[in-house]
C-alpha cells in the first residue's frame, strides 16, 4: 500500500506513520525527518534547508521533490510505503504523480487550538524520528527506542508554530481538494481529547486494516 499521510502540523502524522511502519513493514518516509538529519549531519542540503526549517517556511520544492525521488527507488519501498508530511503543495503532488502511484490519501484532522498546545510540549528524538510529549514522558529526557537525549524542535516555538499553520492553510490545505477529486482521500477526524490509541485505531479502520 502507497500511502500518504496529510494534516497540520501535530495532528499526529508522524506518531500514527511510525505505529503503522511496524505493523505493516513498510517504510516512514518523512521529508521533515529526513531535512532535520541533513541539517544535523551538516550537509549542504541541511545547510540550505535550515533557514526555510527555522522560520516554518516550507523548503523549495525541488529540493524535497528531489529528496523523495531517490528515496523511493530503495529496496524498502518495494511492498509500499508511508509519505509522512509530502506532498505539500500541490506542485510536489503533481512531480510526485509522474514517480509513484499513490493508493491512499489519509487526511489526519484534528482542530487547531489542539495543535499549539501539542507542538509547544513536544520533544524528538534526532536519531530515529520518535516524538514524544512532555505530559507523557514523566520527567524522561531520552529516547525509549534508541536511548538518544530528546531535544525541542527549534520550529516548535509558539510564533513559529503560527507560521507554520498559516503555511499549512495556503500551501498544503489545497491537496485535500486535489486528491478528494483523484477520489484518493480518506480522512480521520481526531478528537481533542482522544489518546493515541484510540486514533491509531480509527486510522486502521479507515485504511481497512480492522
Ligand atoms: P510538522 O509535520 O510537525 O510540521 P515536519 O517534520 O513534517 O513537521 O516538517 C518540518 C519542516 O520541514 C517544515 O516546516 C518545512 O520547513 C520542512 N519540510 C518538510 N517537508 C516538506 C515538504 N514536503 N516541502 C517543503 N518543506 C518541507
Ligand atoms: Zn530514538
Amino acid at each position: 500500500m502507497n500511502l500518504i499521510f496529510l494534516g497540520p502540523p501535530g495532528a499526529g502524522k508522524g506518531t500514527h506513520a511510525q505505529l503503522l511502519m511496524n505493523e505493516l513493514g513498510i517504510p516512514q518516509i518523512s521529508t521533515g525527518d529526513m531535512l532535520r538529519q541533513a541539517m544535523k549531519a551538516g550537509t549542504e542540503m541541511g545547510l540550505s534547508a535550515k533557514r526555510y526549517i527555522e522560520a516554518g517556511e516550507l523548503v523549495p520544492d525541488e529540493v524535497v521533490i528531489g529528496i523523495v525521488k531517490d528515496r523511493l527507488q530503495a529496496d524498502d519501498c518495494k511492498n509500499g510505503y508511508i509519505l509522512d508530511g509530502f506532498p505539500r503543495t500541490v506542485k510536489q503532488a503533481e512531480a510526485l504523480a509522474t514517480f509513484a502511484k499513490i493508493d491512499v490519501a489519509l487526511n489526519i484532522a484534528l482542530d487547531d487550538e489542539v495543535i499549539i498546545s501539542r507542538l509547544s510540549g513536544r520533544r524528538v528524538c534526532l536519531k530515529c524520528g520518535a516524538t514524544y510529549h512532555l505530559s507523557t514522558l514523566n520527567g524522561r529526557d531520552t529516547c525509549a527506542n534508541c536511548g538518544e537525549k530528546l531535544v525541542q524542535r527549534k520550529d516548535d516555538a509558539p510564533e513559529t508554530v503560527k507560521n507554520r499553520l498559516s503555511v499549512y492553510a495556503v500551501s498544503t490545505a489545497p491537496l485535500i481538494d486535489y486528491y478528494e477529486k483523484l477520489g484518493l482521500l480518506k480522512t480521520v477526524q481526531c478528537a481533542p481529547t482522544a489518546t493515541v490509541e484510540e486514533n491509531y485505531a480509527q486510522v486502521r479502520q479507515t485504511l481497512g486494516l480492522v
